[in-house]
This record gives structure tokens, C-alpha cells and sequence, in this order.
């Protein structure tokens, strides 16, 4: 049986060895409890407070060891106590599920047939997934095909292929999570977290000559503190559709279907002047708001419009970056357009901030079943 060693001396590795050994010999107890009684016995073998293993830890190792090295075996003796805690205490969630579980179990105690089963609730999408799912279909209906990209990407597809200038303030770490150690590449293959969806719309462009439509669902990132509205991590569904004679007019005509097959056939949308690198003109969509229905509330801010999304015809500037497959500015013209999808998922379900979708509480979760 496992007795707490003493230490011969504080190096990382004599540490490391000791709580490995320690960690070994608990999970071997943790399986030899087979009754509440032997894990009555286990929970006090390691967690009582006179002489549990993890008081002795204190008392072999923290107390004996010289003061320089006592911050680090504090911090490492910390660092055991939840693993102690919660096996011990998994271990009797385990015990008690197997004993209602198990008929003729090999825990030997009296089966009550009588009780209810354990409920294992079946998952369901995310809400997430859900409304991504939603926005790819409506595209879908309307004949758009689903791309793909990787999700680290080079400064080449995220900024330069798509328009942005040298200087432009998101290609700064600030905004952009760049891979590190990279500073003796050329700018163009630094690798990054891409930004946006948009360099999904290069990447099908040189794999496809014209005509393309196309819908790119997927995870984004951005150097953005977490608060109400803002995550690191978020998801963009982008779209864009090039042919010979598209106009502005066809892009306000889809993503004016794609609103009312969202949010219902009442609402409507209209269309700001706006600036993106690699639109032309560019522009912000807003949907009437979809709370008051236009009329003025909280959440449209008393406008009676939301604004939901960046679209624009693509710039010629971008279709020069595949030129060589067919994308000829004088011959074809297209639409691109992206959105927010936590946004619209916000909107769509009332959800007051952004943290609740990625906290995985499963109070908040289980709405959406
Ligand atoms: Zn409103």
C-alpha cells in the first residue's frame, strides 16, 4: 500500500517522480472500491484531515523542505488536491449510478428494481450549430454550394489576396492572432488565426472557375477580450456568388429572401453605405427590428432597425488575385457577403450575452432541446 515518501531532495524531477507515484497509487485505490464502506475508507485514507495522504503531503514534504523551495512543492501540492477531490469524489457518483444500474452487480448490495432508471437526456445542437445550420440551409435552397478553409490561415488569403492594405489596423496584433516565431518569413506566409471566413471566397475561386455560389460556414478569431457582446472565438457564415451581369440589385434581392427565411416574412432590410477592403461598393444590412417589428424598443435602440451584416460587390482588386482562372473583372462581377452567427443567434433567441453560449451550462443549454 501507497505511504508518502520522503523526499531526498526538491528537484523538478524528484517532484515530478513523487506526484506521479502518488497519482498512480490513487487511481489503482480508486479502483479497488467496491461498497460505500470501502470508499468511506478511501475517501479518509487520502482526504481525512488528521492523517489523510494529502495532510501528509503538507507535513512530509512543504514543512521539511527548505524555504527556497517551499513555493514550488505549496504550488504543486495544490495542484494534487482537486485530482484527490474529485476522484474521490467520482468515485462514489460511479458506485452509486452502477448499484442502480447493475442488476446482479459485483457490488453485492440489494437491487431496489422498483426505483427509476437513470435519465441520460439526449443531446441536441447547439444553438450555434443550430442557427449556422439554418442560415447554410436557407443558401442552400437557393443553390449555393458549402466551402471549407482552414482554420490557421496566411496573411496572403486572410488580408493580401482579400485587398487589405499594408497598413491596415487589423493585419496588427492587436486585432489578429498571429502565430509566434515567425519573423523570418516573408509577410505573406505568416501564419494567423484567420480573422474571417473570407479567405474561404479566394480559396474556391482558385480551385473553380466562374460561376460560383457558394456559402462558407465556420469558426473565426480575434484578439477581442470576452465580454457581453465580443468573443475571442465566434463563428461567420460568409457568401459569394460570382457571374457574368450580377449586380447590387441580386445581392439585395438574396439577402433580403435569406432575412425573411430567418426571421419571418415581415421583415425587412435595408442598406448603408460602408467600407470593407475587398467590396466595392460596400455596404451594412440592416433588418427591421425584429422585437418591435420597426416601431422603436431597447434592444433596436429606439431606431426601429438592427444592423446585421457586411456586404458589397467584390472589388476588382480581389479578382485580379485569380485572374488566372477565369476571374475577369471586365467579364464577370459578384456579391460577397458575411455574418456574425452568435449574433444572429443572440437576436433570434433573446440571449442577454455571448459567454452563455460557450459555457456549456447546461441550464442555459437545455432551452434549446
Ligand atoms: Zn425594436
Amino acid at each position: 500500500m501507497y505511504t508518502v515518501p520522503k523526499l531526498d531532495d526538491y528537484s523538478p524531477a524528484t517532484l515530478d517522480r513523487a506526484i506521479s507515484q502518488l497519482e498512480s497509487a490513487l487511481e489503482s485505490e480508486r479502483r479497488e472500491v467496491q461498497t460505500e464502506d470501502d470508499w468511506k475508507a478511501f475517501r479518509d485514507r487520502w482526504l481525512a484531515r488528521k492523517n489523510g495522504i494529502l495532510t501528509q503531503l503538507n507535513e512530509l514534504w512543504l514543512k521539511g523542505a527548505p524555504p527556497e523551495s517551499k513555493k514550488e512543492i505549496g504550488k504543486r501540492i495544490n495542484a494534487s488536491r482537486p485530482l484527490i477531490e474529485n476522484r474521490v469524489e467520482s468515485q462514489l457518483n460511479w458506485l452509486r449510478a452502477a448499484v442502480h444500474e447493475i442488476v446482479g452487480s459485483p457490488i453485492g448490495l440489494p437491487i431496489d428494481i422498483s426505483l427509476p432508471g437513470i435519465h441520460r437526456p439526449i443531446g441536441v445542437k447547439h444553438p450555434v450549430l443550430r442557427v449556422m445550420d439554418e442560415i447554410v440551409a436557407v443558401f442552400k435552397a437557393m443553390g449555393y454550394s458549402i466551402g471549407e478553409g482552414p482554420e490557421v490561415e496566411t496573411d496572403y488569403y486572410n488580408f493580401e489576396s482579400l485587398n487589405f492594405p499594408p497598413n491596415h489596423p487589423a493585419r496588427d496584433t492587436q486585432d489578429t492572432l498571429f502565430i509566434a516565431a515567425q519573423e523570418q518569413k516573408p509577410a505573406r506566409d505568416r501564419l494567423l488565426l484567420r480573422t474571417h471566413t473570407s479567405p474561404v471566397q479566394i480559396r474556391v475561386m482558385e480551385l473553380q472557375p466562374p460561376p460560383v455560389r457558394i456559402i462558407i460556414p465556420g469558426k473565426v478569431h480575434r484578439n477581442d477580450p470576452l465580454d457581453a457582446t465580443h468573443s475571442p472565438v465566434f463563428h461567420q457564415v460568409e457568401g459569394l456568388a460570382v457571374d457574368t451581369n450580377i449586380t447590387f440589385c441580386d445581392l439585395k434581392g438574396t439577402l433580403d429572401h435569406a432575412m425573411k427565411a430567418l426571421f419571418g416574412s415581415s421583415v425587412k432590410t435595408r442598406f448603408y453605405p460602408s467600407f470593407f477592403p475587398f467590396t466595392e461598393p460596400s455596404a451594412d444590412m440592416q433588418v427591421s427590428c425584429i422585437f418591435c417589428g420597426g416601431k422603436g424598443c431597447r434592444k433596436c435602440k429606439f431606431s426601429g432597425w438592427i444592423e446585421l451584416l457586411g456586404c458589397g460587390m467584390v472589388d476588382p482588386n480581389v479578382f485580379e488575385f485569380v485572374k488566372h482562372n477565369g476571374y475577369d473583372s471586365s467579364k464577370v462581377s459578384g456579391f460577397a457577403f458575411g455574418m456574425g452567427v452568435e449574433r444572429i443567434a443572440i437576436l433570434k433567441y433573446e440571449v442577454e450575452e455571448i459567454q452563455l453560449f460557450y459555457e456549456g451550462d447546461v441550464r442555459f443549454l437545455e432551452q434549446f432541446a
